[in-house]
């Protein structure tokens, strides 16, 4: 069980590049930062695993000794709502980047669940959850058990994950981990983040349709976002006053109701404000 919150960035911090850090050598940097999660970007890999299980397992050795939490972003080119064609290439994408996780001890599978293109909504949704499934059912017949695939709540009106959609992929999929990206919700919703309320009653409704487990133990992402019409659009630093949501809003939710997050940064200063919304938090927590 995760002991969060905790906190770390989207991908390898560009200091890290920098000082031309190996993958391995990541977990003991952010440890040194004082953060404690980190998601690892597999977003442009193909139907294989495109890193050695050598490697991997070495990752995860690290992760294990610097007690930080790994999760994996999955590959962009899913789609689970197109062609047949498409929606089976989708399958071999996830279920390769399952594998890697279990490799590495990554929790949890990260994914854009895809677009509605030419299907209704309610179609799109279904198309999805039985893709899901049959993804579930071979992850488990390769021996993948300890890795759930994460739907994640996505930024454009054109895509596939609502808040209520990503739900209920959670709620008729088995080995899943609802993600939700707050700021994809925010733009989705053209700004629904205002108020500390606006957070909490999302967390409530998390909590009545996926259980209070579920709600204690999200897996999310943050950024300040800028969004039109469409919906998302660039994201943002946390310190850029002009956009939204404010982290400290949620922070305020996380401390009263003592929910234990796992928040990864997509900010463009990745670590940096991975460490500033630890900070908010802390301070938040005292208050309370
Ligand atoms: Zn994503």
């Amino acid at each position: 069980m995760n002991r969060g919150p905790r906190f770390g960035p989207a991908g390898v911090p560009p200091l890290f590049w920098f000082m031309k850090a190996a993958l391995t050598d990541v977990p003991r940097l952010l440890r040194e930062e004082g953060l404690d999660a980190f998601e690892y970007e597999a977003v442009q890999w193909g139907k294989k695993p495109q890193m050695r299980k050598e490697e991997a397992q070495r990752l995860r050795l690290e992760a294990e000794q610097n007690d930080v939490w790994l999760s994996l972003h999955g590959s962009y080119f899913i789609n689970f709502c197109g062609e047949e064609a498409i929606v089976e290439a989708s399958k071999q994408r996830l279920t390769a980047c399952a594998i890697a996780a279990e490799w590495m001890g990554a929790h949890v599978v990260v994914f854009h669940p895809g677009a509605y293109g030419k299907r209704s909504r309610v179609e799109a949704l279904k198309t999805c959850s039985k893709a899901l499934e049959e993804v579930v059912e071979n992850m488990l017949s390769l021996g993948v058990r300890n890795v759930r695939i994460g739907p994640e709540t996505m930024g454009r009106t054109y895509q596939l994950g609502s808040l209520d959609e990503a739900l209920n992929l959670c709620e008729t999929v088995e080995h899943t981990q609802l993600v939700v990206d707050w700021s994809h919700l925010h733009a989705r919703d053209k700004g629904r983040f205002r108020t500390v309320e606006d957070f909490s009653s999302v967390v409530g409704l998390i909590e009545k349709r996926l259980g209070t487990e579920a709600v204690k133990n999200l897996h999310c992402h943050f950024t300040k976002i800028e969004f039109t019409d469409k919906g998302e659009k660039r994201h943002h630093t946390l310190q850029e006053a002009r956009y939204g949501p404010d982290f400290r809003l949620l922070a305020k939710v996380i401390a009263e109701f003592k929910l234990k997050p796992v928040i990864i940064s997509e900010s463009p200063i990745l670590d940096l404000d991975a460490m500033k919304m630890r900070d908010i938090l802390q301070e938040e927590s005292e208050k309370s």
